[in-house]
């Protein structure tokens, strides 16, 4: 089958954002056997994009929109599609109270606009939404199928994952898909991608990874008859997977993040966490807080961004920094070993590092980062070097420390 991958928003064209959406499809087309051979761009125009629909619908068997299914005048994509393709927009029940309870819960005030989203082709498949309140729409129409996904990436691409893949995997041969997600930190993709080349050649189940800031995840997807029968495809290859890298899975939970493992390792220990923070700027403590129930384990952190606050707040001496300059191994040290004194936790974490775009030397590059994590008394400090910009060296900051805190301390408690 062949796809083509519409991208709406006058802002692409503009080159205000990059559309990452296409190229996340455009890898997921590869991965179930589409043929992609055209990505086309159209701005929130209603004449433009009906004849790029009409010229899709003319060549191509799968027909992918991405954006433009807002609540506002300039969302026009559900709208355009039904009239190329000549379908009645229905209410959707379940769409519209998503809507109420999504708007209720941000207390934003419900209008007729936001009904205008739960508008669906008569029909149509409905991708419920779990991140907004735009739902997705499959239309199987005139022998095509056309794929409507919101534009925000939070909100399509697990949308993508969770509801599109799945529906052209079971597109067919009526098999039921059972999948799960493995995923990895302190380990690179390419090395495991090149580890478990053996399983990704594999057809059912498939195993792809997919690369995240500092995480690899591997998803185990099987088709069979029934539930049981795809599990027990996939259940062995979790288990090898899992005692291939026994070090590196944190979850095998779709759901699961990286913050979350590292609260709930924490609070089944009974310890409590802080941070003392350089080069992340609050982006450690800020990722434990984003977990609901940190305050089990969290009461609170240090940005010391000058060396003075390092001195004043958290006790680094004035000659180690002399000596060594913030980014190094020893006051990295003496940040963790500072800040869980001063704080009275558990467990502490400190980041120092060059996270660019300026600053960098021949000795202490653009992206070296020390991170210490204290824990019973010992001080582990680990080296990086990180590359990408100023916020993609603080993310990748932030991914390791938690990391840290994962291994070292499961290594000194389980
Ligand atoms: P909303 O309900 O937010 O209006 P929508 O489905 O109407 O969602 P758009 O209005 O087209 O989507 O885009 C909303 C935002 O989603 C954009 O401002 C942009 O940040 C992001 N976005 C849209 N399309 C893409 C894309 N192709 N790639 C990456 N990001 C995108
Ligand atoms: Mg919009």
């Amino acid at each position: 089958m062949t796809a083509e991958i519409i991208s709406v928003g006058t802002e692409i064209l503009l080159g205000n954002i990059i559309n990452t959406n296409a190229a996340y499809l455009a890898e997921k087309c590869a991965y179930l056997g589409l043929s992609n051979y055209y990505q086309v761009v159209v701005g929130d125009n209603e004449q433009r994009l009906l004849e790029t629909i009409n010229t899709a619908k003319s060549r191509a068997d799968v027909i992918f929109l991405i954006g433009g299914l807002g609540p506002t005048e300039d969302d026009l994509t559900k709208e355009t599609a039904a009239k190329a393709f000549n379908v009645e927009l229905v209410m959707d029940e379940e769409a519209k109270n998503n809507i109420v309870t999504i708007l209720t819960n941000r207390g934003i005030d419900i209008t007729n606009n936001n009904f205008k989203q739960a508008l669906v082709p008569k029909g149509s498949i409905v991708l419920y939404n779990k991140n907004g309140t735009a739902p997705g729409i499959i239309m199987e129409e005139a022998g095509k199928v056309v794929i409507m996904l919101p534009g925000p990436p939070n909100e399509f691409v697990p949308m993508v994952d969770d509801q599109v893949v799945p529906y052209f995997l079971k597109k067919g041969t009526n098999d039921v898909i059972y999948s799960r997600v493995v995923k990895l930190v302190g380990v690179g993709e390419s090395k495991v991608a090149e580890e478990i080349s053996d399983l990704i050649a594999m057809t059912n189940p498939t195993v792809a990874t997919y690369a995240k800031t500092g995480e690899v995840h591997i998803r185990v997807t099987a088709s069979a008859a029934n539930d049981d029968e795809a599990k027990a495809l996939v259940k062995p290859v979790v288990k090898k997977l899992k005692a291939m890298y026994p070090d590196n899975v944190y979850s095998t939970n779709a759901d699961e993040t990286l913050e979350r493992a590292v609260v709930e390792l924490l609070s089944k220990n009974g310890l409590s966490i802080t941070a003392a923070e350089s080069c992340t700027g609050g982006l450690v403590c800020g990722k434990i807080v984003n977990v609901a129930g940190a305050s089990e384990v969290f009461r609170g952190g240090y940005i010391t961004y000058s060396n003075k606050q390092k001195r004043n707040v958290i006790g680094v001496k004035k000659s180690t920094l002399e000596k060594y300059g913030a980014v190094s191994e020893q006051v990295a040290a003496e940040m963790a070993k500072g800040v869980l004194e001063v704080s009275k936790a558990d467990v502490a974490i400190s980041t120092t590092g060059i996270a660019g775009p300026g600053g960098g030397t021949p000795e202490k590059p653009v992206g070296l980062v020390y991170i210490g994590c204290a824990v019973k008394n010992k001080v582990y400090v680990e080296k990086f070097n990180f590359s990408g910009s100023r916020n993609k060296v603080r993310e990748s900051t932030v991914v390791a420390a938690l990391s840290m805190v994962r291994k070292y301390v499961s290594s000194e408690y389980n």
